[in-house]
């Protein structure tokens, strides 16, 4: 008969890796992570070797709440013997080549507490325990808290088509994928679709006929550092943001897209760099087109092609491409997991379909108030533009630590306001 854990996570993405590694303060706690992968795995098709991080090396799993932890990316810096090298760099991020394979390294070290290759099938609930239904067998738990992931979004019109030639950034065909003499279309100008428009131009999946970015907006537009935007990203300003009516968020979260999903500016930087150098230093004959303020309406199959047709709003007329390849870098959405299916009725879901939230990440339900669903990255609407971003990872993961051991483990410092005021 297995053990009944104080709480079962589901999914080990760098979510769920920091509320692990945050509960070592908790040893009374008894608890378990699964994952679906072999082994820590970050985003692996969105990998290239030009990818950065977005965010500060700092804002690792667990350094902003507890800066003594042996899981922080210093100690692996230093664990590894290369911080000095590390040092040398003189960088302020990290590839996410390098955020992979320290949370990598972090999930070795925290051994049996996790456990890989152990997709989640199901989860009931009897009596006072969740029922866990893994590839492995049953699992009990007095909470659980699921974190496996966003779904990839597919405009509607793209989703008959989808497969070896039209597929999301996110799929497994990206990495056979051959682009040699082909036409291509990325679709989305975030910071995806610059990383495939750019890596494409730079023949690192063979030499295309031609490459089109085409995107709604504006123009490639920077992701906003700024100091005082900065501010949204601080639970000082999390705290404000709760305590707003649902359609005052919705508005918020509208106008602050470009503080979380603008492209990385020295990113632009280098790639235009990249297009000067391509058509007025080496007078290369590559073919590219960066098209904003279009919107992809429908599809057709011509043969081997696509015809792929598009709203143009700067124009505001129809136009058409045709492609060989379709890259659909169009974002992610948050779905409630199929796995929830058994208890679904006695989740509370609000108007449009989402859980209702309290502030320490639990989701609202009718089954007892002892148990508690712990739900991240599906909370944008609740608790603000930095739910979907690691920046406050560790400070959520603080939250629901304190909450699950019903005392006051982490956080317990006072904060300095910001420098913004939003109520005077
Ligand atoms: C390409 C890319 C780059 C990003 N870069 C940044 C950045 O620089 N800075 C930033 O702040 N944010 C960034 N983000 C946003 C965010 O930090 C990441 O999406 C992050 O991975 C979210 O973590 P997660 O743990 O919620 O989900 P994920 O990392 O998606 O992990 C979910 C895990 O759940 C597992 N799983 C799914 N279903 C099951 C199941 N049924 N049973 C068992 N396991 C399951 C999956 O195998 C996976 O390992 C980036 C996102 C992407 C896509």
């Amino acid at each position: 008969m297995n053990a009944t854990y104080d709480l079962f996570g589901l999914g080990i993405g760098p979510f769920n890796l920091s509320l692990a590694a945050l509960l070592n303060l908790a040893p009374e706690l008894k608890t378990k992570f699964v994952d679906q992968k072999t082994e820590f795995e970050w985003h692996p098709e969105m990998m290239f070797g030009d990818s950065y991080m977005q965010t500060s090396y700092l804002k690792d799993l667990v350094t902003p709440v507890d800066p003594t932890s042996p899981h922080s990316f210093l100690n692996y810096l230093v664990k590894n013997g290369i911080f000095h090298s590390f040092m040398n760099t003189d960088r302020g991020v990290v590839s996410r080549r390098e955020f992979e394979l320290y949370c990598r390294w972090v999930s070795q070290n925290l051994g049996d507490k996790l456990q890989f290759s152990t997709p989640v099938h199901e989860v009931r609930f009897d009596q006072d325990q969740f029922k866990i239904e893994t590839s492995r067998g049953t699992e009990s738990a007095r909470n659980i808290c699921i974190a496996t992931g966003l779904t990839p979004r597919i405009p509607a019109c793209a989703r008959p088509f989808l497969g070896g030639r039209v597929f999301h950034a996110k799929s497994p065909a990206v990495r056979e994928m051959d682009l040699t003499g082909k036409r291509v279309a990325i679709i989305g100008g975030g910071q995806t679709g610059v990383e495939f428009f750019r890596n494409a131009l730079l023949g690192n999946w063979g030499r295309p006929e031609s490459v089109r970015l085409l995107t709604r907006r504006p123009t490639l537009e920077p992701l906003d550092e700024s100091a005082f935007t900065n501010e949204y990203f601080t639970p000082a300003y999390s705290d404000e943001f709760w305590r707003l009516s649902g359609d005052k968020k919705a508005q918020i979260v509208h106008s602050q897209k470009l503080a979380s999903d603008g492209n990385t500016p020295t990113y632009l930087k280098s790639l235009y760099q990249d297009l000067y150098r391509m058509k007025h230093v080496d007078q290369s004959n590559a073919d590219f087109e960066i098209l904003p303020l279009r919107e992809l309406v429908s599809m057709r199959q011509i043969g081997q092609a696509y015809e792929l047709r598009f709203y143009n709003a700067f124009t505001d007329s129809d136009e058409a491409f045709e492609a060989d390849l379709v890259i659909l870098s169009t974002g992610f959405e948050s779905v409630i997991p199929a796995y929830l299916d058994p208890i679904r009725s006695l989740i509370k879901f609000d108007e449009q379909g989402r859980f209702a939230f309290t502030k320490s990440f639990s989701i609202e339900w009718n089954g007892p108030s002892a148990n508690r669903i712990y739900a991240l990255n599906f909370s944008r609407h609740h608790h603000g533009i930095s739910e979907p971003q690691t920046s406050l990872m560790s400070w959520r993961s603080a939250l629901i630590v304190n909450d699950l051991a019903r005392r006051t483990i982490y956080l317990n410092e006072t904060q300095a306001p910001n420098f913004v005021r939003y109520r005077s």
